[in-house]
C-alpha cells in the first residue's frame, strides 16, 4: 500500500492552563483551517510546499507567536527566526533576527533555493529579503503587543518573574515567563514519500536583542530526512539546542523507531538531561507514520491525513486527539 499524504502542524508548547476558553477556541479553530487548506496543497505540490504555506498561514494569522503575532524583546522589537528543510534533498534554509517581514518562513525558503547558505541573519537577511521582492511590513508592533510587554516588564523588574541571569535559572526558576510559546511548525509526507519540515517564531518575550534560538538551528527547532523522517518543535529554545532535539528525534527514527517512540524517547531525554516544561515535538516517519509528545502543560496541535473527514485538534494531553 502507498504511503498516505499527511500534513502534521503545531502553534507551540507551552502553558495553556493560563489561557481563557476563548483563546483556546481561537487556536483550535485556526489550527483546524490551516491543516484543511495546507493539506490541499500538500495534495496538489508536495511536502515541502505544504509545510511552508501550513506555516505561513500561522504567521499571518497573528494569533500564534511568529509573523505578525510575534512577541517583543527586551528592547520591545520584533526578532523572528525561521528554518526549512527538504527531506528529500537535506536542503535547507534558514533566517534569524529579522524584525520587519511578515513571513519570515518563505525567507527561509528563497535563502534555501537561491542562496549558497543554509542561514542569514539580521540587517543582510533583511535587505536580501528585499532583493527577493519582500515588501517590509510595518505593522509588527502593535499596542496591544506594547501593553503586554509593559505587563511583563514590570514584573520582571519587581523580581516577580527571575530572568536574564543565567538561561537555565530562567528556565529552571522562572517557568512562568515561558507561558506564552506559541511557536509554529509544521511536517509533512507526501505520496511520493517526500517528508518536509519548518518551523518559525517570534522567540520569547523579553529576551535580549540579538538572541537566536533553536528554531533556525538545523537539527534543533526543525530536521528532515526521508530515510528517517521529519520533526518540528516548540519551547525552550536553548533547552531545545542542547540536545537538538529534532535531530535527535529523526535519529531514533532513522534507528527503526516509529514517529510516535522517537518523540517520546526524545522528549524524555530533554526531560532527564535539561529538565521538565521544556518542550515539545511533532514528527513524522518515513513510513507515514506520525507522533508527539510534550513536557509542558500543552502543545497546540492539528494533523490530517487522507482519508480523515476532518482534521485531528487538541492542545491539552487529556483532550481527544482522535486520528481515524
Ligand atoms: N523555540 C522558540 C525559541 O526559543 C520559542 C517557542 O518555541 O515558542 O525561540
Amino acid at each position: 500500500m502507498g504511503i498516505k499524504p499527511l500534513i502534521f502542524i503545531h502553534g507551540g508548547a507551552g502553558n495553556y492552563r493560563l489561557f481563557s476558553e476563548e483563546a483556546l477556541q481561537r487556536r483550535r479553530v485556526l489550527l483546524n483551517e490551516i491543516a484543511v487548506k495546507s493539506f490541499e496543497v500538500l495534495i496538489s505540490k508536495s511536502a515541502l510546499d505544504a509545510v511552508e504555506y501550513a506555516v505561513k498561514l500561522m504567521e499571518d494569522s497573528g494569533a500564534f507567536n511568529a509573523g505578525l503575532g510575534s512577541v517583543l524583546t527586551l528592547n520591545k522589537r520584533v526578532e523572528m527566526d525561521a528554518g526549512i528543510m527538504d527531506g528529500k534533498t537535506l536542503n535547507v534554509g534558514a533566517v534569524a533576527c529579522i524584525s520587519n517581514f511578515g513571513n519570515p518562513i518563505s525567507i527561509a525558503r528563497r535563502i534555501m533555493e537561491e542562496t549558497d547558505h543554509i542561514l542569514i541573519a539580521g540587517v543582510s537577511a533583511e535587505r536580501l529579503a528585499e532583493f527577493f521582492g519582500f515588501k517590509p511590513d510595518s505593522s509588527l508592533i502593535t499596542e496591544e503587543k506594547l501593553e503586554r510587554f509593559k505587563k511583563v516588564y514590570d514584573a520582571w523588574i519587581k523580581g516577580e518573574r527571575k530572568r536574564m541571569l543565567k538561561i537555565r535559572e530562567i528556565v529552571m526558576s522562572s517557568p512562568d515567563l515561558f507561558n506564552f510559546l506559541d511557536t509554529v511548525g509544521a511536517v509533512a509526507i507526501d505520496s511520493d514519500g517526500n517528508v518536509a519540515s519548518a518551523v518559525s517564531t517570534g522567540g520569547y518575550w523579553l529576551k535580549l536583542p540579538g538572541r537566536i534560538g533553536d528554531v533556525p538551528l538545523v537539527g534543533c527547532g526543525f530536521y528532515a530526512d526521508n530515510e528517517a523522517g521529519a520533526a518540528s518543535a516548540s519551547g525552550v529554545g536553548e533547552a531545545i539546542a542542547k540536545v537538538t532535539l529534532s535531530k535527535m528525534c529523526c535519529d531514533f527514527m532513522r534507528n527503526g523507531f516509529s514517529a510516535q517512540e522517537a518523540c517520546e524517547k526524545a522528549i524524555a531525554v530533554l526531560t532527564r538531561r535539561i529538565g521538565d516544561n521544556t518542550a515539545g515535538i511533532i514528527a513524522v516517519d518515513k513510513t507515514g507514520g506520525y507522533g508527539f509528545a510534550f513536557n509542558t502543560a500543552g502543545m497546540c496541535r492539528s494533523i490530517f491525513i487522507e482519508g480523515m473527514e476532518k482534521p485531528a485538534v487538541a492542545i491539552f494531553p487529556e483532550e481527544p486527539f482522535i486520528v481515524d
